[in-house]
């Protein structure tokens, strides 16, 4: 008598095959596996947002910002939609199916002006016709889906793009299914705003949505004549330079730090660096010996000059992670403990006293 074998017996779930929650490699899902952090957290920021935000704009290919919220593909697409159309903005809307429409309806409770540019499922786009309504309509906005995940098509969205450009209109392309998938060239196709989700191609679990924004983007947000209706998914909101920020504050701290100790600064003060400081090290002591000291007493690591200043200047870089009090401060302390084992008296605390103000009036 014939056995049924069944071979998914041993399977505890399907393997997913669909287009999009996809399987997620071993480390991702070990990953998975942490305590909650704080995500308002410095910490949080450091270590995983901007590191993320950083990778992610090789995978956007785009010098602009990647933003990352907690969603999906539809949070993304909404978000982009919501900050830059206001009620009453055409939006010429690209639809070659169900992922099309999704788009109409976003753009049509944001209060757009729609016309739909319909192609037949599975079918070509026709370019020439596009860009004769583009023409003809002058869209403050294009929206197409690069991959339309209901037909399982690519569409052309660096042709789509330069249309855009042509009519001024901004670009806005759905890349949910396409993105780390497929090439997908963000700033070289024009792209303003280019919306995805985390749980198809990107090989993350679902939860979040992604929005890469161009300039031209960021200027029409604050173009606007009123800010966005939804406070959550506004762009704008997201956008706070938190990096850029950080190392000013870390600088203008170790600045004001070293002021503290009595130290100048070398550079002239319209001319001082969020990333490098360079310091007048104090007369007779050499900065040689305060590198070594620090180093082998106090286990950090700065430099002295180069060239003409290699003598009489040190400098201390303030970078990526160490843009921060966690590293500031003691490199402060273990600065003003080699100077004084050099025979050099600045009050004692006087500088951390100093950088922590700085730290305390800007968090
Ligand atoms: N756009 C496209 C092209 C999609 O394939 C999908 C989902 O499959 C979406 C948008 C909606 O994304 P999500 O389900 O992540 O909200």
């Amino acid at each position: 008598m014939p056995v049924t074998v069944r071979w998914a017996q041993c399977l505890t779930r399907p393997v997913l095959m669909i287009p999009g929650p996809t399987e997620l490699p071993p480390p991702v899902i070990q990953a998975l596996n942490q305590p909650p952090t704080i995500q308002y957290d410095r910490s949080f920021d450091e270590g995983v947002l901007e590191p993320t935000t950083q990778a992610l704009r090789e995978v956007f290919q785009t010098k602009g910002e990647v933003i990352l919220m907690p969603g999906s593909g539809r949070t993304a697409l909404e978000a982009g939609a919501v900050s830059v159309i206001e009620p009453g903005d055409r939006v010429l809307i690209i639809g070659a199916g169900q992922f099309g429409i999704l788009m109409r309806e976003i753009m049509n409770r944001v209060g757009a002006e729609l016309t739909e540019f319909s192609v037949e499922l599975g079918q070509p786009l026709d370019l020439a016709r596009l860009a004769t309504e583009a023409e003809r309509l002058r869209p403050k906005a294009i929206t197409l889906v690069h991959n339309e995940t209901s037909t399982g098509t690519t569409y052309p969205a660096a042709e789509v793009g330069k249309i855009a450009r042509r009519v001024g209109a901004l670009f806005l392309l759905d890349t949910v299914s396409s993105i780390a998938g497929i090439d997908v060239r963000t700033d070289e196709w024009g792209v303003d705003l280019n919306m995805t989700g985390s749980q198809k191609c990107l090989a993350a679990p679902l939860g979040m949505g992604l929005v890469s924004v161009g300039p031209r983007a960021w200027e029409a947000m604050e173009r606007r004549k009123r800010p966005a209706t939804s406070d959550t998914y506004d762009l704008l909101r997201w956008r706070e330079p938190q990096r850029f920020r950080r190392h000013e504050i870390a600088a203008s701290a170790l600045r004001a730090g070293v002021m503290g100790m009595g130290l100048e600064m070398f550079p002239d003060p319209s001319l001082w660096s969020n990333t490098v400081a360079s310091i007048r090290a104090p007369k007779d002591v050499e900065t040689a010996a305060v590198v070594q000291r620090m180093r082998d007493q106090y286990g950090i690591l700065i430099g002295t000059g180069l060239d003409k200043i290699r003598t009489t200047t040190l400098r201390i870089g303030t970078m990526g992670m160490t843009a921060s009090p966690h590293y500031v401060l003691p490199t402060l302390s273990a600065l003003e403990l080699a100077l004084r084992d050099l025979g050099y008296k600045a009050d004692p605390g006087a500088g951390l006293a100093a950088a922590q103000e700085v730290f305390a009036n800007n968090s």
